[in-house]
């Protein structure tokens, strides 16, 4: 199966052309202007754009959590990314207690089975980190493909520093990268007693429970072990600008660490969890939602590079039976997480490139390029010559207006309901096959159940 997109403009992360693409099987063979040649099917992509598809480096397919589980799994997800010009996904694959992190590894691809209709990776995240555990570090760096990290620094299932610091030590040494949920736990336990005594416990009392200075301090001391260490560190979904700061702070002194933030951080504010019938549950997530302070300071940071990558955080509830019935009367038991794969890159789009606050290029490298970088996808995140054939025909005029029904997320609400959206993909293709197209007014899965493959990913090598 061959596919040549014709007159499209060609988006990288350092600049934009206009060329034909042209793909045979998985990979793009050649790009040029008017590129001669017999293909199976010819794309006019003519006041287009050719983008590289978007990588989702933090996503919660089907977890386990609060008593209930992320209602999106392996074929769900992976189906509603396809529709949102999301091509890889690499998910969180938390370790069970006893677990070794081979057994992590081959127990989330086993749930990702006959499912996947985009390609993926796991992020094995380390929950019982026995000595054997930081051993194995080693191996699932070089032998597994799973060279990324994740630990948290809040929950029952936090890691204390000391382990921390090990891990850091560890991935230094074999090629290996740490990804921190960094915020500080004494603080939020606190905030929920004093809470808890004087009866507030309305989803508002999510965010104040869980205070900006809470990340701040995290970050701040996490970027301390990255210090002692020489090691590097990659913070996850970012939400607040006093963290935004330590980082930056960090970054001035050589130290390596990046940062992930999300479309919520950069568009809801806390106002959100005021909203009336208890539907403020929709938006408890942690960290939480911050102040248009914070939304503006992480805009900033991702045009000025300190942040790097553009995430979801997707882990959806749906607000009907879950998210109102679980945590009725209490915040601090609503599930945590909201739902977001499908629509990351019409909204940064809009909200980013549109609205004049980051360049189409910028676009390119936080959901695309630099994240394929940052997690070793060697095959994946540029429009390029070799290249898998992970392409979004984009159309800048197309206009949709977000609502729950016509997304293919298994939930029953976006927090981005009624946003406005300027530019829309059109066709999405996934190592050469379409995977989605777009139908009257939304797009539809064209894809074929299963056919996502596991993607083995190269170690950390730093920048
Ligand atoms: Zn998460």
């Amino acid at each position: 199966m061959s596919v040549m997109f014709k007159n499209g403009l060609v988006v990288t992360s350092t600049g934009s052309y206009k060329a034909d693409v042209f793909v045979d099987g998985d990979t793009i063979k050649s790009i040029g202007t008017e590129l001669f040649g017999q293909a199976d099917e010819v794309v006019d992509a003519g006041g287009k754009y050719i983008l590289p598809g978007a990588i989702d480096p933090h996503t919660h397919l089907a977890m386990p959590f609060m008593g209930t589980h992320a209602q999106d799994d392996y074929e769900t997800g992976t189906i509603a990314a396809a529709c949102g010009g999301v091509t890889t996904v690499i998910d969180f694959d938390l370790q069970q207690k006893g677990e070794s992190l081979e057994e992590c590894v081959e127990r989330k691809k086993s749930w990702a089975d006959g499912k996947a209709v985009v390609d993926f990776s796991l992020h094995p995240g380390i929950m019982d980190p026995r000595p054997e555990i930081i051993e194995e570090v080693k191996k699932a760096v070089r032998d597994y493909g799973t060279p990324s990290f994740k630990v948290f620094m809040v929950y029952d299932f936090r890691v204390d520093d000391a382990t921390m610091i090990k891990l850091l030590e560890a991935t230094k040494k074999y090629g290996g990268l740490v990804q921190v949920h960094a915020e500080n736990v004494y603080v939020i336990q606190h905030m929920n007693e004093v809470f808890e005594k004087e009866g507030k416990l309305d989803p508002i009392y999510h965010a104040k429970s869980r205070p900006n200075l809470a990340e701040e301090e995290a970050i701040a001391r996490a970027a301390k072990m990255v210090e002692l260490t020489g090691s590097s560190l990659y913070v996850v979904h970012l939400s607040s600008m006093e963290g935004l700061r330590k980082i930056q702070e960090a970054r001035m002194k050589g130290l390596r660490i990046y940062a992930e933030t999300c479309p919520q951080y950069l568009l809801l504010t806390e106002d959100r969890y005021k909203e009336p019938d208890w539907q403020g549950a929709k938006y408890v997530m942690s960290p939480p939602l911050r102040t248009k302070e914070s939304n503006e300071a992480l805009w900033k940071g991702i045009a000025g590079g300190d942040v790097q990558v553009l995430a979801t955080d997707h882990c959806p509830f749906d607000f009907k039976g879950k998210k109102d019935m679980f945590g009725r009367d209490d915040y601090k038991k609503i599930p945590n997480g909201a739902p977001g794969i499908e629509t990351l890159l019409m909204v940064l789009h809009t909200e980013g490139v549109v609205r004049g606050r980051i360049t189409l290029e910028k676009m390119v490298d936080v959901l695309s390029t630099g994240t394929a970088r940052m997690f070793g996808l060697k095959n994946k995140g540029e429009i390029a010559v070799g290249k898998d054939a992970d392409i979004v025909v984009f159309d800048p005029k197309q206009n949709f207006t977000i609502t729950c029904s016509k997304l293919h997320m298994n939930v029953d609400y976006t927090p981005f309901e009624g946003y406005e959206m300027k530019g829309m993909p059109v066709a999405v293709y996934s190592r050469g096959k379409k995977v989605a197209q777009w139908n009257k007014d939304q797009l539809d899965f064209v894809g074929e159940k299963g056919r996502g493959r596991f993607i083995k990913r190269e170690p950390f090598e730093g920048f």
